[in-house]
């Protein structure tokens, strides 16, 4: 939450710049997924602007990951926190999309179902040119 919280007042002094969403590229994924979390559907805003969600990219932008919609996705704060750390990945199936959970995430909280995250697919952007494409 601090790189989106600082991208939002502009204030991007003492972060790498690979740290800080790009506000263009973080509209556009949230936009894309009609400000809904592409795992598992959040979605909440503060006087209009989305609160709790941010824009991932599928590819760590330290490894090449372009500011592309089609390689972004909309993910709440958990499954943000989750996807930038490893613990998910993505895996293109004959259904879609799906979501892989690393072994290593200990889930202690029943509430928050993160290690069923398996049987869901994604949930993609209804406009079929802002959607994941493989080859990421
Ligand atoms: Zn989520």
């Amino acid at each position: 939450m601090h790189g989106a919280i600082l991208s939002a007042v502009d204030f991007v002094g003492g972060l790498p710049s690979s740290a800080v969403p790009c506000r263009q590229f973080e509209n556009a994924v949230l936009d894309a997924y009609d400000r809904r979390c592409a795992v598992c559907d959040f979605s909440l805003d503060l006087a209009g602007m989305p609160l709790g969600l941010g824009a991932a990219h599928i590819k760590w932008p330290i490894a090449g990951g372009p500011d592309q919609v089609q390689k972004g996705l909309a993910l709440c704060g958990i499954h943000q926190a989750t996807w930038e750390r490893g613990a998910n990945s993505l895996a293109l199936g004959s259904a879609g999309f799906r979501i892989l959970v690393s072994s290593a995430l200990g889930d202690r909280e029943p509430d928050l179902d993160l290690l069923r995250l398996p049987a869901r697919s994604l949930r993609l952007p209804a406009d079929f040119t802002e959607r994941v494409s493989a080859g990421w």
